[in-house]
């Protein structure tokens, strides 16, 4: 066969297939999971899920088993009716099933509004620094990046961003409110200047990615829903739930908006046995988010005390916190694991960002970065 290569050696990699151009020389996303005693470096609640919690997931998922023979619910109804509740409650806007879709975590949600609304010819924008996994399935689906800016302080200039969105006229925009990894909240003015800028350029969709909105000093944007039929906000039970290992995330929007993404959704692409565990994780919401109060308590004191030791941080509305400055953010981060706590560089120049954890975990993670500042100022 003329011009075909032999799979003989390792040698043979990823660029050696036939696989999609801008694929080629990248990288599969992912925190570098090490074992380490303290780690602080995936947003995850640190606090395992409660047994009176674990027990009635498994007579849930006992109950979904004897089912298993059959497909799963395909709309996922008494599901995405108690999403729906939780939201009503919390958010201060009443929400019913038709206003809500679920897929596995948030990641998958928000793979398919860029299927339905993104894809080849389209663009998305963010302003970054921000998630990166939005860029990363903007690729992922064919639809073009556009990274927009954010100012010296990591907010979003209005009007430096309602330019880029008359110029670059994207059809999707990601706000990201609390952002990750900066930790910083986006005010309602702004969410409603942005839409009102991608509206005008062109209907566009306007994500708000609300996955740490439960650890935010603001309320949720919800009720910005009211009457924005091409708003949606992204939520997941990845953090504030404290169940990352569930996958299970949802968006709430106008109803129109969930019949479109239900183009593009695989059929029964969620298990009966998630809809079965997330169902009884809802029934423990107030448990659940009395953890979050002992976290967001960990976030503030980790604030205070990184300003003692002399970082500059960042304010912070979300489970983990943004510190530095750093000369070689890099240098600092092994400095830091070495002595047995993992954080995150995200990348961005000169900081770092650190999980709350369990008190414990974040007086070791104090402890580390205390030594290093004694050590740089030496
Ligand atoms: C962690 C995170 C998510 C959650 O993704 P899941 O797929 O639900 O685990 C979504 N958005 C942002 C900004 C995040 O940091």
């Amino acid at each position: 066969m003329a011009g075909a290569r032999q799979v003989t050696s390792s040698a043979f990699g990823i660029d050696d297939l036939p696989v999609r151009d801008e694929l080629r020389g990248k990288f599969p996303y992912g925190a570098p999971q090490l074992d380490v005693p303290v780690q602080l470096n995936t947003n995850e609640n640190p606090y395992p899920l409660p047994e009176p919690l674990v027990e009635r997931i498994t007579e849930r998922v006992r109950e979904a088993a004897r089912g298993l023979n059959r497909y799963p619910d395909r709309d996922a109804v008494e599901l995405r009716t108690e999403l729906a509740a939780y939201l009503t409650r919390t958010g201060k806007h009443p929400l019913t099933a038709a206003n809500v879709w679920a897929a596995n975590g948030s990641n998958e949600v928000i793979q398919q509004l860029l299927q339905t609304f993104g894809g080849p010819g389209r663009t998305a924008i963010g302003f970054e620094p921000s998630y990166s996994m939005h860029a990363l399935i903007a690729r992922g689906t064919g639809t073009g990046w556009i990274s927009g800016p954010r100012g010296e302080d990591f907010t979003i200039d209005v009007d430096a961003a309602c330019a880029v969105l008359a110029e670059r006229r994207p059809e999707v925009v990601f706000i990201t409110s609390p952002n990750n990894p900066t930790g910083t909240a986006v005010a309602a003015e702004t969410v409603l200047a942005l839409y009102e800028a991608a509206q005008s350029a062109r209907a566009s969709l306007v994500v708000v990615d609300e996955a740490y909105v439960e650890f935010s000093h603001r309320a949720s944007l919800l009720p910005l829903l009211a009457d924005r039929p091409c708003l949606v906000v992204c939520r997941t039970m990845s953090k504030a739930f404290g169940a990352a290992g569930l996958r299970l995330g949802y968006l709430a929007a106008h109803p129109a908006v969930v019949d479109a993404v239900q183009l593009v959704r695989l059929p029964y692409h969620l298990s009966a046995v998630t809809q079965a565990t997330a169902l009884a994780a809802l029934e423990h919401t107030d448990t659940l988010l009395g953890y979050v109060e002992t976290l967001k308590a960990e976030r503030d004191r980790l604030v205070g005390e990184l300003r003692a030791i002399g970082y500059e941080v960042t304010e912070s509305d979300a489970n983990f916190v943004q510190f530095g400055r750093f000369e070689d953010s890099h240098a600092a981060w092994q400095r830091i694991l070495d002595r047995g706590v993992l954080i995150r560089d995200n990348g961005v120049p000169g900081r770092l960002r650190v999980t709350a954890g369990t008190p414990a975990e974040n007086d070791a993670f104090l402890d580390a970065v205390r030594d290093l500042k004694k050590e740089q100022s030496a």
